[in-house]
């Protein structure tokens, strides 16, 4: 089982995509762990990507499409992959899509987990890390993960350890700036999730799901799992 996943930052697509790697023994592929596994492993494609990172330039698709594709080519994508952070915008989208064809490797389902900007933002400055555990979810902005309170003062809903603050998730600067890119329905992301569902709508072998990204985290994993099963 082949999968793209789109959803703006804040809209738990992370969370998501590890749910859905685990219960379908697939491998997530993040194109940011990507970029830096090239670089460390010192690949011919890490070689020249990290020049233009250096730069502060952006990837040209021509060193991302290869690095993304060999990625997809290992022997643990061959039960299935979650591709994640690629692409964002509509040329991309349709260089990955060529690319794809080209490699005789095909893709089965895309999801876009959907959610407003605004929810988008305050559930990225909710997030809370506790100090003990980092996979123990706490957000003071969503119902079933929300802090427990103790003394008057917010502690860890799992083990009641205690809670910080990370300073990139209260950078309103840095979050609107991915944002700005995602909502792009022109030239950003969601261009390239409507080129997604253009595509879908023509050919039956893939399936387009959009989910709503309201809902508590279980609920939403449960509609995913039921329409990808
Ligand atoms: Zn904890």
């Amino acid at each position: 089982m082949n999968i793209l996943i789109f959803g703006p930052n804040g809209s738990g697509k992370g969370t998501q995509g590890a749910i859905i790697q685990k219960k379908f023994n697939i491998t997530h592929v993040e194109s940011g762990v990507l970029f830096r596994e090239n670089i460390k492993g010192g690949t011919e494609l890490g070689k020249k990507a990290k020049e233009y990172i250096d730069r502060g330039d952006l990837v040209p698709d021509q060193i991302t499409i290869p690095m993304i594709l060999d990625r997809l080519k290992n022997d643990d994508c061959k039960t299935g992959w979650l591709l994640d952070g690629f692409p964002r915008n509509p040329e991309q989208a349709d260089a990955l899509e060529k690319a794809l064809e080209e490699a005789g490797i095909r893709l089965d389902f895309v999801i876009e987990i959907s959610l407003d900007r605004e929810t988008a933002r305050n559930r990225i400055m909710g997030r809370r890390l506790c100090e003990n555990d980092n996979n123990h979810p706490n957000n003071i902005f969503i119902e079933g993960i929300k802090p427990d309170v103790k003394d008057g003062v917010t502690v860890c809903r799992v083990c009641g350890g205690a809670l910080s603050v990370r300073a990139d998730d209260q950078d309103l600067a840095a979050i609107d700036k991915r944002h700005v890119i995602y909502y792009d329905a022109i030239n950003g992301t969601a261009a390239a999730v409507k080129y997604f569902k253009d595509l879908a709508a023509a050919d039956k072998s893939l399936k387009f799901i959009e989910l709503d990204g309201t809902p508590a985290v279980d609920e939403v994993s449960r509609v995913l799992i039921r329409e990808i099963s």
